[in-house]
């Protein structure tokens, strides 16, 4: 892993009208870097989130390879090599697997990049089952499927960074530990990632680092590794007492 830093945000501040939702956080992901927020409900994870994509106006800073984004917009972090898939999944039911994943290439394409049809091959190398699966409408595919076509529609962009906006919600376990693995080899193919998880322990078993968000602020931040062995994270977060 490098020591590159992708992402960084400093006291990040975003607000709800008269409420401030997020408070001050710091957070940075390195290139190769698989990290999560994790966090109860309500902590603001989704809401800053939303701020790192530039979907949601904040205070403080956003960086992208230690630049730092003037006015970030959704277009900025695009631009950047940022893709968002969020907690929705916003897939077109009507359309098939395949008409979803080129209208997650588009950006390419209007940049002159026409190799739509390789980058599927690529996403489908990472995803097999969207392969045997290329068209059937999305409507009709399973929940875990379609949270690897949200997936790998986002991966069509070719993003240097991936946000995912709690991918295992509504999913069965095993699938839950089936689409985190496959979100952890991402960084086999370059991208690194920042995941928003309510399931703290499926994240932290995949993650290198975590920040644990409490009432918007960072209330603890480490490697996801020690912070599974940590009998408060297990007590509070993991229901494990
Ligand atoms: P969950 O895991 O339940 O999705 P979360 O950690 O993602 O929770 P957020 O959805 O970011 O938390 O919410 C953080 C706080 O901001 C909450 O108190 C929530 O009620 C508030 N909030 C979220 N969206 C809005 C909004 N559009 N307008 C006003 N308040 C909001």
């Amino acid at each position: 892993m490098s020591e590159q830093k992708l992402l960084e945000l400093r006291g990040l501040c975003v607000s709800y009208g008269p409420v401030e939702a997020v408070h001050q956080v710091d957070l940075e992901v390195r290139c190769g870097e698989i990290v999560t927020v994790i966090g109860p409900n309500g902590a603001g994870k989704t809401t800053l989130l939303s701020a790192a994509m530039g979907l949601l106006a904040s205070r403080g800073e956003i960086a992208l390879d230690g630049q730092r984004i003037a006015r970030p917009s959704v277009e900025a972090m695009v631009a950047h090599g940022v893709a968002l898939v969020p907690e929705k999944r916003e897939l077109f039911g009507e359309m098939s697997v395949e008409d979803n994943l080129l209208l997650g290439g588009f950006s390419l394409w209007r940049k002159g990049q026409r190799d739509q049809g390789a980058r599927m091959e690529e996403v489908f190398a990472i995803f097999p089952r969207l392969k045997e699966r290329r068209a059937q409408l999305a409507s009709t595919l399973s929940g875990g499927e379609r949270q690897m076509l949200a997936i790998g529609r986002a991966l069509m962009a070719r993003p240097r960074l991936l946000m995912l906006d709690e991918p295992s919600l509504g999913l069965a376990p095993l699938i839950v530990k089936e689409v985190l693995q496959v979100v952890a080899s991402l960084r086999n193919h370059g991208v690194s990632v920042l995941l928003v998880e309510q399931n703290a322990r499926a994240a932290l078993k995949v993650a290198d680092r975590a920040y644990v968000l409490e009432m918007g602020a960072v209330a603890l931040t480490g490697q996801a590794r020690d912070l599974l062995g940590d009998q408060r994270i297990i007590e509070t977060y993991l229901g494990m007492g």
